[in-house]
């Protein structure tokens, strides 16, 4: 039996037997090639549930709209390995209650998907303990290189002309599960924080902002990358605050459900002045 066929049976199951009240999953998309989610509520639809190597979006983010499991009950999504850290920091900053998540998690590799064994986000502490010392990704840290061999007045250029072509649309924010705030910053117009209009400055501080924001908290899902319509490399932002974090902190996104955040805690034995 295929992983789909057996993640589908399974589905039906957790949902005949109460065990949850809904399946978030994919879908067939628009084009062969695109998934989107989808929401089984009976046993009933989940032949409509696709798992295949275009599974690509992290699906975590719909596990947070207000009121989804005040009732208690569980739901289970799947989700790949950076979804699975996404739970443990949406569950770490209190957005969700990980023992009402059922994870039905995969891993796509060879250009399939595979199951992973686990239903909870504990199960998946080991394989997470492996990504973090595996590293960050290779393929973004030969990108990065060459940004990093560019003098700062190149780099500050090469930005300028990235974050030029803006145009606030805020797809980034709207795909990203850790961009959960019922109202985000930028919403706000009085007083109005940053800029909206999308010129040069109020660029740079969505952009900048949006990085310290998710600095220690991106799990590298890669979906502001692939929903920015202007292709603005913001993978390469990401990897940059995940790098500092893991390098200066050792902290790697989503490692469990209990770790603290990295720009919110401080070592008393810090070595720098600012500790007093
Ligand atoms: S910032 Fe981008 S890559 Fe990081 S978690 Fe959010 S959507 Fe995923
Ligand atoms: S998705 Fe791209 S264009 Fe849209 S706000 Fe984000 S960085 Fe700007």
């Amino acid at each position: 039996m295929g992983i789909q066929e057996q993640y589908r049976n399974e589905a039906a199951e957790l949902l005949s037997s109460g065990a949850v009240k809904l399946v978030i999953g994919y879908g067939e998309g628009s084009t062969s090639d695109r998934r989107r989610p989808v929401f089984i509520r009976s046993a009933d639809e989940t032949a409509r549930l696709v798992l295949d190597a275009n599974c690509i979006a992290n699906l975590s983010g719909y596990l947070v709209p207000e009121g989804l499991l005040s009732d208690g009950k569980s739901v289970a999504v799947f989700l790949k390995p950076d979804g699975i850290r996404s739970v443990n920091i949406l569950a770490a900053e209190a957005q969700v209650n990980p023992d009402q998540v059922v994870i039905l998690g995969f891993d796509i590799d060879g250009g399939q998907a595979s199951p992973l064994p686990g239903r909870k986000a504990t199960d998946f502490a080991p394989l997470i303990e492996s990504q973090k010392s595996t590293g960050l990704s290779t393929e973004l840290q030969q990108e990065a290189d060459q940004l990093e061999l560019m003098s700062a007045t190149d780099r500050f250029e090469y930005w300028n002309q990235q974050f030029s072509k803006c145009i606030k649309c805020y797809a980034c924010r709207q795909v990203c599960p850790m961009c959960y705030c019922r109202r985000c910053i930028v919403d706000v117009n009085q007083p109005q924080w940053v800029n909206t209009s999308s010129h040069t400055l109020g660029n740079f501080e969505w952009n900048i902002v949006r990085a310290f924001h998710l600095a220690g908290r991106c799990v590298a899902c890669g979906g502001c990358d692939r929903a920015c319509p202007v292709n603005i490399p913001l993978r390469l932002i990401n990897h940059r605050m995940s790098k500092e974090a893991l390098d200066a902190f050792d902290h790697f996104a989503g490692e469990s459900a209990d770790q603290k955040p990295v720009l919110a805690t401080f070592r008393q034995d810090d070595p720098e002045t600012f500790i007093l």
